[in-house]
């Protein structure tokens, strides 16, 4: 099967890190400037590889370097048990990374909205089930308060589906970003769908919605055209 290595070199590195650099320079300025009565919601969302985290990690930087004023900032994601999400910490295909708070529990979620006036979460799609109903509710509440949160995730499943927490949050948000790879088969631009590999080979469309790498299975970002859903 055809390889991703013709794309996966310095140039498709160069498009994804110039359109994550841009956003998180558009989010810093929002947050920096943004009234603390005026409550904002901005999800990020784009195929794997399409440099979501690495947005949310130089933003990060810019936070760290520039702290807004009277503003508390907390990087969080979800605590799930898979390798490729690693506790209490945010990392980017470019093995860029930085420290961020896992939550696993309501009591942690309320204090993170409670406490802080910047809440940032990667890896939304992650959310545990019996978590999202709450996360959703002091979510509401926090930007009644005037709170900025921004969350990153993938919206499209490897199924062609939708995540559906991530679908949800969409409605609610101020404002969508899109981020988009390209397809590792015709390098088209990839901006939804992640082409999941067992041993190289499509996997069938009766795998679960919720499985992460391992060695024998990969992930791959593909367009419309490209992505290839086993019956
Ligand atoms: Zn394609």
């Amino acid at each position: 099967m055809q390889s991703s290595t013709s794309l996966s070199g310095q140039n498709l590195f160069s498009f994804v890190e110039e359109k994550a650099t841009s956003l998180s320079n558009l989010l810093y300025k929002k947050i920096k400037k943004s009234p603390i009565e005026h409550g904002h919601f901005s999800i990020i969302v784009g195929s794997s590889c399409s440099g979501k985290s690495l947005a949310l990690i130089k933003l990060y930087w810019s936070l760290n370097k520039k702290p807004p004023e009277n503003k508390q900032v907390i990087f969080c994601q979800p605590m799930v048990d898979r390798r490729d999400v690693v506790k209490d910490y945010i990392r980017s295909r470019t093995k860029e990374g930085i420290p961020a708070i896992s939550f696993s529990s309501k009591s942690q979620i309320e204090k993170i909205f409670h406490d802080y006036d910047v809440v940032i979460v990667d890896e939304i799609q992650l959310t545990p089930h019996d978590l999202q109903s709450y996360f959703l509710k002091e979510l509401h509440l926090f930007l009644d308060r005037g709170g900025f949160f921004v969350c990153a995730g993938l919206d499209y499943n490897s199924l062609g589906g939708e995540f559906i927490f991530p679908a949800l949050l969409k409605t609610r948000a101020h404002k969508i970003h899109h981020l988009y790879s390209l397809c590792s088969m015709c390098g088209k631009p990839a901006d939804r769908f992640d082409q999941r590999l067992i041993n190289g080979i499509p996997a069938n469309v009766n795998m679960p919605d919720f499985v992460g790498p391992t060695d024998s299975i990969t992930y791959e970002p593909r367009c419309s055209d490209c992505l290839i859903v086993k019956k």
